[in-house]
């Protein structure tokens, strides 16, 4: 059984909420061109069935409990993959409001694999990395946490509001709101009067 899945590993992918690059990047794997079928790699629908979660895009509020709930279907032992810098931090996600950050702040990350996004090569080397874990883990081995590929820098903050830029916004929300009603009032007058 232990050759089998280490020859076969059997992998499903979760995409939290990305520009789908990374998604497309890991279908390309999938693909005659890389074939990574050929190392024995199955994609399935199932967490049931599935060793190794592959996740892709940011985690964000609404999402965090579907990816938690995928990964706790997952028999033991199993192996997370987080493929590109969203999963990592968030990545060019990072600062929406919506967006917890890295997929390791909602479930434990065993492989980090960088790029925005990784070319498939390096998607297939991560998911290797991950039959090895996964073999340690098995063998009830220690296993080193990953290391973060990418560092976090923070944006500044926005300014805060000031008087006059509140009273520019509201002065621009009465103009167009006037050329609103004008534009009505204009479409009014041209309509024909209804026959009564
Ligand atoms: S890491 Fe880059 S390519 Fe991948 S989902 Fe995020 S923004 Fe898109």
């Amino acid at each position: 059984m232990s050759k089998a899945i280490k020859k076969s590993p059997w992998v499903v992918h979760f995409n939290c909420n990305s520009c789908n690059g990374c998604d497309i990047e890991f279908l390309a794997c999938l693909t005659p061109t890389y074939d990574v079928e050929r190392f024995g790699v199955l994609h399935v629908g199932n967490p049931k069935h599935a060793d190794v979660l592959v996740v892709t895009g940011s985690v964000n509020h609404r999402n965090k409990h579907v990816l938690k709930n995928v990964y706790d279907q997952m028999p033991e032992p199993k192996v997370v993959v987080a493929m590109g810098a969203c999963p990592a931090t968030g990545g060019i996600f990072a600062d929406c409001y919506n967006v917890v950050g890295g997929v390791n702040q909602v479930i434990p990350v065993d492989v980090h694999v960088p790029g925005c996004p990784p070319k498939p090569e390096a998607m297939m080397d991560g998911i290797i990395e991950a039959v090895g874990i996964l073999e340690k883990k098995r063998n009830g081995e220690a296993v080193n946490p990953p290391v973060l590929p990418v560092k976090v820098v923070k944006g500044p903050e926005a300014p805060a509001m000031t008087p006059e830029m509140a009273a520019k916004i509201a002065a621009a929300k009465a103009k167009a709101a006037a050329a609103k009603a004008a534009a009505e009032a204009g479409n009014n007058a041209n309509e024909e009067p209804k026959a009564v």
